[in-house]
Protein backbone atom coordinates (compact mmCIF):
# COMPACT_ATOMS: atom_id res chain seq x y z
CA UNK A 1 0.00 0.00 0.00
CA UNK A 2 0.93 3.74 -0.03
CA UNK A 3 3.81 5.18 2.45
CA UNK A 4 1.99 6.84 5.51
CA UNK A 5 4.81 9.31 5.32
CA UNK A 6 4.22 10.11 1.32
CA UNK A 7 0.65 9.99 2.30
CA UNK A 8 1.10 12.47 5.10
CA UNK A 9 3.44 14.77 2.92
CA UNK A 10 0.66 14.16 0.00
CA UNK A 11 -1.83 15.81 2.27
CA UNK A 12 -0.28 18.91 3.21
CA UNK A 13 0.80 19.57 -0.09
CA UNK A 14 -3.05 19.44 -1.16
CA UNK A 15 -3.72 21.10 2.56
CA UNK A 16 -1.80 23.63 1.75
CA UNK A 17 -2.66 24.36 -2.06
CA UNK A 18 -6.02 24.77 -0.85
CA UNK A 19 -5.21 27.40 2.22
CA UNK A 20 -3.33 29.33 -0.52
CA UNK A 21 -6.63 29.25 -3.07
CA UNK A 22 -9.24 30.15 -0.23
CA UNK A 23 -6.68 32.34 2.11
CA UNK A 24 -8.34 35.68 -0.13
CA UNK A 25 -12.17 34.24 0.17
CA UNK A 26 -11.43 33.69 3.60
CA UNK A 27 -9.96 36.92 4.91
CA UNK A 28 -12.75 38.31 2.97
CA UNK A 29 -15.12 36.48 4.93
CA UNK A 30 -13.85 37.20 8.26
CA UNK A 31 -14.73 41.25 7.22
CA UNK A 32 -17.56 40.41 6.78
CA UNK A 33 -18.19 38.49 10.07
CA UNK A 34 -16.51 41.48 12.15
CA UNK A 35 -18.93 43.94 10.47
CA UNK A 36 -22.02 41.49 10.88
CA UNK A 37 -20.51 40.87 14.73
CA UNK A 38 -20.49 44.85 15.48
CA UNK A 39 -23.69 45.05 14.29
CA UNK A 40 -25.03 42.45 16.31
CA UNK A 41 -23.54 43.77 19.37
CA UNK A 42 -25.54 46.89 18.29
CA UNK A 43 -28.52 45.13 18.26
CA UNK A 44 -27.85 43.45 21.64
CA UNK A 45 -27.43 46.62 23.25
CA UNK A 46 -30.49 47.98 21.95
CA UNK A 47 -33.47 48.77 24.72
CA UNK A 48 -36.02 46.71 23.06
CA UNK A 49 -33.76 43.46 22.87
CA UNK A 50 -32.42 44.09 26.56
CA UNK A 51 -36.37 44.25 27.92
CA UNK A 52 -37.19 41.27 25.51
CA UNK A 53 -37.24 37.35 26.69
CA UNK A 54 -37.83 36.12 23.90
CA UNK A 55 -35.23 38.14 22.07
CA UNK A 56 -31.91 37.86 24.52
CA UNK A 57 -31.17 34.11 23.60
CA UNK A 58 -31.71 34.69 20.11
CA UNK A 59 -28.93 37.30 19.90
CA UNK A 60 -26.82 35.39 22.20
CA UNK A 61 -26.99 32.52 20.10
CA UNK A 62 -25.39 35.12 16.81
CA UNK A 63 -23.24 36.27 18.88
CA UNK A 64 -22.16 33.01 20.24
CA UNK A 65 -22.04 31.52 16.26
CA UNK A 66 -20.28 34.69 14.90
CA UNK A 67 -17.40 34.60 17.58
CA UNK A 68 -17.19 30.75 16.30
CA UNK A 69 -16.86 31.92 13.11
CA UNK A 70 -14.33 34.47 13.66
CA UNK A 71 -12.20 32.01 15.12
CA UNK A 72 -12.88 29.64 12.44
CA UNK A 73 -12.03 32.09 10.08
CA UNK A 74 -8.64 32.78 12.01
CA UNK A 75 -7.71 28.77 12.33
CA UNK A 76 -8.19 28.66 8.92
CA UNK A 77 -5.93 31.47 7.96
CA UNK A 78 -3.24 30.14 10.19
CA UNK A 79 -3.87 26.49 8.90
CA UNK A 80 -0.71 26.44 6.97
CA UNK A 81 1.53 27.49 9.37
CA UNK A 82 1.09 26.19 12.56
CA UNK A 83 1.37 29.15 15.38
CA UNK A 84 2.56 27.40 18.15
CA UNK A 85 2.21 31.04 20.37
CA UNK A 86 -1.56 30.34 20.57
CA UNK A 87 -1.36 27.42 22.41
CA UNK A 88 -2.61 27.67 25.79
CA UNK A 89 -3.50 25.85 29.21
CA UNK A 90 -7.39 24.16 28.14
CA UNK A 91 -8.93 23.26 31.19
CA UNK A 92 -10.95 20.11 29.03
CA UNK A 93 -13.83 19.91 31.67
CA UNK A 94 -14.03 23.77 31.23
CA UNK A 95 -13.85 23.83 27.87
CA UNK A 96 -16.15 21.35 26.87
CA UNK A 97 -18.87 22.40 29.38
CA UNK A 98 -18.54 25.58 28.16
CA UNK A 99 -19.56 24.54 24.85
CA UNK A 100 -22.25 22.22 25.99
CA UNK A 101 -25.10 25.10 25.16
CA UNK A 102 -23.83 25.62 21.69
CA UNK A 103 -23.87 21.75 20.98
CA UNK A 104 -27.26 21.59 22.49
CA UNK A 105 -28.79 24.42 20.59
CA UNK A 106 -26.67 22.72 17.07
CA UNK A 107 -28.50 19.23 18.09
CA UNK A 108 -31.77 19.40 18.80
CA UNK A 109 -34.98 16.57 18.92
CA UNK A 110 -34.94 13.89 17.65
CA UNK A 111 -30.96 13.98 18.46
CA UNK A 112 -30.41 12.96 21.61
CA UNK A 113 -27.02 14.69 23.22
CA UNK A 114 -25.06 13.14 26.47
CA UNK A 115 -22.09 14.79 27.81
CA UNK A 116 -19.58 12.21 29.65
CA UNK A 117 -17.15 13.57 31.39
CA UNK A 118 -14.72 11.89 33.98
CA UNK A 119 -14.97 13.84 37.60
CA UNK A 120 -11.19 14.88 37.00
CA UNK A 121 -9.85 15.85 33.16
CA UNK A 122 -6.57 17.07 32.55
CA UNK A 123 -5.54 20.46 31.04
CA UNK A 124 -3.75 20.41 27.64
CA UNK A 125 -2.13 22.71 26.12
CA UNK A 126 -3.45 23.60 23.00
CA UNK A 127 -4.99 26.41 20.71
CA UNK A 128 -8.72 27.21 21.82
CA UNK A 129 -10.23 27.48 18.35
CA UNK A 130 -8.60 24.39 17.50
CA UNK A 131 -9.58 22.02 20.25
CA UNK A 132 -13.14 23.54 19.96
CA UNK A 133 -13.27 22.93 16.53
CA UNK A 134 -12.18 19.35 16.64
CA UNK A 135 -15.41 18.73 19.14
CA UNK A 136 -17.38 21.02 16.74
CA UNK A 137 -16.91 19.12 13.68
CA UNK A 138 -17.03 15.86 15.38
CA UNK A 139 -20.40 16.96 16.34
CA UNK A 140 -22.02 18.01 13.67
CA UNK A 141 -20.56 15.06 11.45
CA UNK A 142 -22.38 12.59 14.21
CA UNK A 143 -25.55 15.16 14.19
CA UNK A 144 -25.79 14.93 10.46
CA UNK A 145 -25.05 11.51 10.38
CA UNK A 146 -28.90 10.96 12.02
CA UNK A 147 -31.39 12.53 10.18
CA UNK A 148 -33.98 10.90 12.12
CA UNK A 149 -32.53 10.83 14.87
CA UNK A 150 -30.26 9.14 17.29
CA UNK A 151 -27.85 9.08 20.60
CA UNK A 152 -25.28 11.30 20.47
CA UNK A 153 -22.47 10.67 23.07
CA UNK A 154 -19.40 12.91 24.00
CA UNK A 155 -17.23 11.94 26.50
CA UNK A 156 -13.89 12.10 28.09
CA UNK A 157 -11.89 10.49 29.98
CA UNK A 158 -8.40 10.35 31.55
CA UNK A 159 -6.34 7.77 31.19
CA UNK A 160 -3.16 7.61 32.49
CA UNK A 161 -1.20 8.80 30.08
CA UNK A 162 -3.84 10.04 27.93
CA UNK A 163 -6.91 12.06 27.85
CA UNK A 164 -9.26 9.93 25.41
CA UNK A 165 -12.05 12.21 23.76
CA UNK A 166 -14.47 9.94 21.53
CA UNK A 167 -17.81 10.87 19.99
CA UNK A 168 -20.16 8.60 19.30
CA UNK A 169 -23.03 8.35 17.24
CA UNK A 170 -26.35 5.97 16.35
CA UNK A 171 -26.07 6.91 12.61
CA UNK A 172 -25.44 5.53 9.27
CA UNK A 173 -22.06 4.61 9.86
CA UNK A 174 -19.55 4.35 7.44
CA UNK A 175 -19.06 1.62 5.02
CA UNK A 176 -14.81 0.54 5.30
CA UNK A 177 -14.37 2.40 1.69
CA UNK A 178 -15.68 5.92 3.00
CA UNK A 179 -13.59 5.12 6.70
CA UNK A 180 -10.51 4.33 4.81
CA UNK A 181 -11.14 7.96 3.23
CA UNK A 182 -12.84 10.08 5.48
CA UNK A 183 -9.70 11.91 6.91
CA UNK A 184 -8.23 12.98 3.56
CA UNK A 185 -8.56 16.57 2.88
CA UNK A 186 -11.66 17.25 0.70
CA UNK A 187 -13.24 13.89 0.84
CA UNK A 188 -16.66 13.92 1.20
CA UNK A 189 -19.97 12.21 0.57
CA UNK A 190 -22.43 15.06 2.11
CA UNK A 191 -24.20 16.76 -1.34
CA UNK A 192 -23.04 19.52 -3.05
CA UNK A 193 -22.47 22.75 -0.81
CA UNK A 194 -23.09 21.10 2.42
CA UNK A 195 -19.71 19.27 2.72
CA UNK A 196 -16.19 20.64 2.59
CA UNK A 197 -14.41 17.42 3.25
CA UNK A 198 -11.83 19.72 5.56
CA UNK A 199 -13.54 18.64 8.66
CA UNK A 200 -11.82 15.09 10.00
CA UNK A 201 -8.13 16.33 8.47
CA UNK A 202 -8.66 19.06 10.50
CA UNK A 203 -9.18 16.94 13.52
CA UNK A 204 -6.70 14.78 12.66
CA UNK A 205 -4.29 17.47 12.09
CA UNK A 206 -5.55 19.19 15.93
CA UNK A 207 -4.53 15.46 17.22
CA UNK A 208 -1.41 15.49 15.83
CA UNK A 209 0.02 19.06 16.58
CA UNK A 210 -0.52 17.46 20.26
CA UNK A 211 1.15 14.23 19.26
CA UNK A 212 -1.77 12.53 19.76
CA UNK A 213 -4.38 10.77 17.95
CA UNK A 214 -7.66 10.45 15.36
CA UNK A 215 -8.99 6.86 14.38
CA UNK A 216 -12.43 5.53 13.38
CA UNK A 217 -14.70 2.77 14.25
CA UNK A 218 -17.74 2.57 12.36
CA UNK A 219 -20.15 -0.23 11.35
CA UNK A 220 -22.76 0.83 8.79
CA UNK A 221 -26.46 1.06 10.04
CA UNK A 222 -25.36 1.18 13.58
CA UNK A 223 -22.83 4.29 14.05
CA UNK A 224 -19.79 6.10 14.43
CA UNK A 225 -17.22 6.75 17.13
CA UNK A 226 -14.03 8.73 15.93
CA UNK A 227 -12.14 9.05 18.74
CA UNK A 228 -8.83 11.02 20.09
CA UNK A 229 -6.32 9.76 22.18
CA UNK A 230 -4.17 13.03 23.70
CA UNK A 231 -1.30 12.40 25.44
CA UNK A 232 -1.51 14.50 28.92
CA UNK A 233 1.55 16.89 28.77
CA UNK A 234 3.38 17.01 31.86
CA UNK A 235 2.79 20.38 32.98
CA UNK A 236 5.36 22.26 34.99
CA UNK A 237 5.17 24.54 37.70
CA UNK A 238 5.99 27.27 35.18
CA UNK A 239 3.08 26.49 32.92
CA UNK A 240 0.86 26.61 35.73
CA UNK A 241 1.45 29.73 37.47
P1 LIG B 1 -17.59 16.80 5.61
O1 LIG B 1 -18.31 16.66 6.92
O2 LIG B 1 -17.53 18.22 5.13
O3 LIG B 1 -18.07 15.86 4.56
P2 LIG B 1 -15.40 15.54 7.00
O4 LIG B 1 -13.94 15.48 6.69
O5 LIG B 1 -15.76 15.99 8.36
O6 LIG B 1 -16.05 16.43 5.89
O7 LIG B 1 -16.02 14.09 6.78
C1 LIG B 1 -15.73 13.37 5.60
C2 LIG B 1 -16.76 12.28 5.37
O8 LIG B 1 -16.65 11.28 6.39
C3 LIG B 1 -18.21 12.72 5.43
O9 LIG B 1 -18.65 13.29 4.20
C4 LIG B 1 -18.92 11.41 5.72
O10 LIG B 1 -19.03 10.61 4.55
C5 LIG B 1 -17.93 10.69 6.62
N1 LIG B 1 -18.27 10.88 8.04
C6 LIG B 1 -17.66 11.71 8.93
N2 LIG B 1 -18.22 11.59 10.16
C7 LIG B 1 -19.20 10.66 10.05
C8 LIG B 1 -20.14 10.08 10.97
N3 LIG B 1 -20.18 10.43 12.26
N4 LIG B 1 -21.00 9.13 10.49
C9 LIG B 1 -20.97 8.76 9.19
N5 LIG B 1 -20.10 9.26 8.28
C10 LIG B 1 -19.24 10.21 8.70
Amino acid sequence: GPHPVTEGVRDLLRLEALGLMTAGIVHDLGNMIQVLASAVNIVERHPEVRGSAALQPVVAAAIDSLDRAGGTVRQILGFVREDAATAEPIDVALALAGMERLLRWLCPHPVGLTLQLDAVLPTLICNRHKFENAILNLVLNARDAMPEGGRLTVSASAEPAHLVIAVSDTGTGMTPAVAAAAFEPMFTTKPEGRGTGLGLPMVRQFARELSGSATIASQPEQGTTVTLHLPIPVVRESDAA
